[in-house]
């Protein structure tokens, strides 16, 4: 009988082992409405410098970094055809640490709204000189610039006439950042999108830069949401600047400590889960950056909700994730309540907004769910983002209602208004049948009540076995 004991404990072991199995959720789409680009340079916000190409420029400006100083030298050039020239930086700049400190050849007009420096029209040749001071520990908030002996990120200054910046060493220059020091750059093909993603030599990745940019190439043709900007820029940067990510339009920045797997969510506490496909989700969110839609106070929350719920979702059509995991995280997700948020009432998002992020995930992929089930996975939330991307002027509450219901085929009014509208916590939209095994495992695990039931099976077990045991040997 020492036998059934063991057969006991054997059987509560594979229980704990089950191996876990992936599958492609990839769904085939009808036709792809995401087959069309558009030139993102005229979504730049006007506040926000901008390199433009050289033909769109008669001034233009060589950049030279120091490592020893950490200072970037902007020299500007081929000004005899301009009666004036401006060059200047946001307060946001200056928060987050950009100092000019050298202007050759400007005067200096600064004030409380900002850097300007204004060319004194005599110097061939002016010069302007940043860097970026302050450098608090890695994970505070705001750091999103660095100056290091290896390695620099700059915010591209604003100018007027527009400019060309190029590199005279080592470095990138995009559309709004610079990237200072030796870098590699990665690309790839999706459709009408080229993808660049350029990584300096002084980041240290957690995923191989090729994945990287095939993950996003893939979530690109696979997001078939609207219109895509024609060309992305996603630079890897590392420390001093914090971890997470933030996008620009077309661009975007992500910490080398991102990884594919969700759990980074639930370590940090503030990074979203796969920043990688997170910043991407919010180049493809036209409702942000194109003048041709934008979103009414009450629907705010969609953007960074929409972001995070995609970040899983695409993660999930890709090989990294399957539904376990998409299940798992959104169960999780769910049982980490911040209070009473209102998503359709920005303050009352909770602590550091996040119930935007977090509820707002949870909600989102109830709702997917939901079209996908009344619709017999004919359509998905994908259409909703796309009718909200194309929608011409603001979308309301009341109009995302509509276009829910019409994508739907039924009115989801009561239902989205008791998610939406009132603190109610919803429940997530799981995908349970493809891998209850997986789910009740997690639960067992990672649950108090589940750990309960596992410590009583193992005392039954061995109770059980004991008894039979003495029993033999009497
Ligand atoms: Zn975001």
């Amino acid at each position: 009988m020492r036998r059934a004991y063991l057969f006991a404990l054997l059987v509560l072991c594979s229980i704990l082992i089950t191996p876990i199995s992936f599958s492609d959720t990839g769904t085939a789409q009808e036709q792809s409405k995401s087959d069309s680009c558009i030139n993102p340079r005229s979504d730049i916000a006007l506040q926000d410098g901008v390199s433009v190409p050289r033909g769109d420029a008669n001034v233009t400006g060589r950049l030279s970094y120091d490592q020893n100083t950490q200072n970037l030298t902007i020299t500007y050039r081929n000004l005899s055809s301009v009666d004036e020239f401006w060059v200047g930086l946001t307060t946001t700049h200056y928060n987050r640490g950009v100092r000019v400190v050298n202007a050759t050849g400007f005067a200096n007009l600064s004030s409380d709204i900002g850097y300007s420096f204004q060319w004194d029209g005599e110097t061939r040749r002016p010069q302007l000189t940043l860097t970026v001071i302050n450098q608090p520990a890695p994970r505070k908030e705001d750091h999103e610039y660095a100056a290091t002996p290896r390695w620099g990120f700059f915010p591209v200054p604003s100018h007027s006439p527009a400019t060309n910046l190029t590199f005279a060493g080592q470095g990138f220059v995009g559309d709004q950042f610079i990237l200072a020091g030796p870098n590699t750059i990665y690309t790839a093909t999706a459709g009408c999108q080229d993808v660049r993603l350029i990584v300096p030599r002084a980041a240290n990745l957690s995923e191989s830069p090729s994945s990287i940019v095939d993950s996003l190439a893939s979530a690109s043709r696979q997001f078939d949401v609207g219109p895509r900007y024609s060309y992305i820029n996603a630079y890897a940067v590392t420390d001093p600047i914090r971890r997470g990510g933030a996008a620009q339009t077309h661009e975007f920045w992500v910490h080398d400590s991102a990884t594919f797997d969700f759990s980074s969510e639930f370590r940090g506490g503030v990074i979203p889960a796969n920043t990688w496909l997170h910043e991407y989700v919010h180049t493809r969110q036209l409702f942000v950056a194109n003048t041709s839609v934008l979103l009414g106070d009450r629907m705010w929350w969609f953007t960074e909700a929409s972001a995070s719920y995609y970040a899983v979702e695409l993660t999930t059509r890709q090989q990294y994730a399957g539904p376990c995991e998409y299940t798992y995280y959104f169960w999780n997700v769910s049982r980490t309540r911040m209070g009473q948020v209102v998503l359709s009432n920005q303050s009352r998002w909770g602590p550091n907004d996040q119930g935007q992020y977090r509820k707002g995930a949870v909600v989102l992929s109830a709702l997917d769910q939901r079209i996908q089930n009344e619709t017999n996975g004919q359509r998905s939330l994908d259409d909703v983002v796309y009718r909200i991307n194309t929608h011409e002027g603001t979308v309301t509450y009341t109009d995302f209602k509509q276009i829910v219901e019409s994508v739907a085929g039924t009115s989801l009014d009561s239902w989205l208004d008791a998610r939406i509208t009132t603190s109610t916590y919803p429940e997530p939209g799981l995908q349970k049948n493809a891998c209850r095994w997986h789910l009740t495992i997690e639960q067992l695990l990672y649950t108090n009540k589940g750990r309960a039931v596992l410590a009583m099976a193992a005392l039954t077990v061995f109770a059980a076995g004991y008894r039979i045991y003495h029993w033999r040997q009497s």
